[in-house]
């Protein structure tokens, strides 16, 4: 490939071998992973846990639906791993903007049953300890942003470059 390549060149170039010199060989350009394409998660920069179901464009919003991939959690009382799920419902997110559109996060979480028997604890709702703590409203990283904003240039300012951002 890449000798066809060359020779291509150098006929374009009317034989001019200067053209070749500046030229990379094709087998040193780093090979993309499989999966950086295929894995929207990856562009978003999300826990390797969550699997993206619906991505919604608009032109002020963007809007992700989120699931956990894992099949079970484990209690937060006593660890024990359980993948029987007592219900679901959907929990909102606010996250950084991405080309200047805010970002909206539904997350589809489950709550699961615990059970073991000496555990007082009888149902727990998944967590997202990576993304955002329980009864949060926003991420990690949006709450981290907006802090250093804010400590950086105070309340009037720091309001003005959030909301253009
Ligand atoms: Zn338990």
């Amino acid at each position: 490939m890449y000798t066809w390549l060359c020779s291509t060149l150098r006929d374009r170039s009317g034989g001019k071998r200067g053209i070749i010199g500046e030229l990379r060989p094709i087998r040193m350009i780093p090979r993309r992973r499989k999966n950086s394409m295929t894995n929207p998660l990856l562009l978003f920069a999300l826990p390797a846990d969550l699997q993206l179901e619906d991505l919604l464009i608009e032109s002020e919003t963007l809007t992700l639906l989120l699931s956990s991939s894992q099949s079970h959690q484990a209690c937060p009382d006593c660890a024990h791993p359980s993948s029987r799920v007592h219900s679901r419902y959907r929990r909102r997110l606010a996250d950084l903007p991405c080309q200047r559109r805010a970002v909206e996060l539904y997350l589809k979480v489950r709550r699961f049953f615990c059970e073991n028997p000496a555990c007082s604890r009888r149902t727990f709702a998944e967590s997202f300890p990576d993304l955002a703590p329980a009864y949060a409203r926003r991420t990690l990283r949006q709450g981290k942003t907006l802090g250093e904003i804010a400590f950086a240039l105070g309340g009037r300012a720091g309001r003005a470059i959030a909301s253009k951002s």
